[in-house]
């Protein structure tokens, strides 16, 4: 079975954001022009693959 991919994509440029984990916080990251996103920005459009991945970092995101 095969896992879906996340596919959240920078408002900037389009390119692929990635979930990065700073010291108390979960950001999307652009993996092209590096701009960061906080996870309440993107919530509305958060895919159910990066929602699965952020799930991972609840106890962080919310501490
Ligand atoms: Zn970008």
């Amino acid at each position: 079975m095969q896992q879906a991919e996340p596919a959240m994509s920078c408002e900037k440029c389009g390119a692929k954001l990635e979930v990065v984990r700073r010291c108390r916080q979960v950001r999307l990251k652009c993996t092209d022009c590096q701009r960061e996103f906080q996870i309440h920005e993107v919530a509305s459009r958060l895919d159910s693959a990066t929602e699965a991945l952020l799930g991972q970092y609840t106890t962080i995101i919310y501490d």
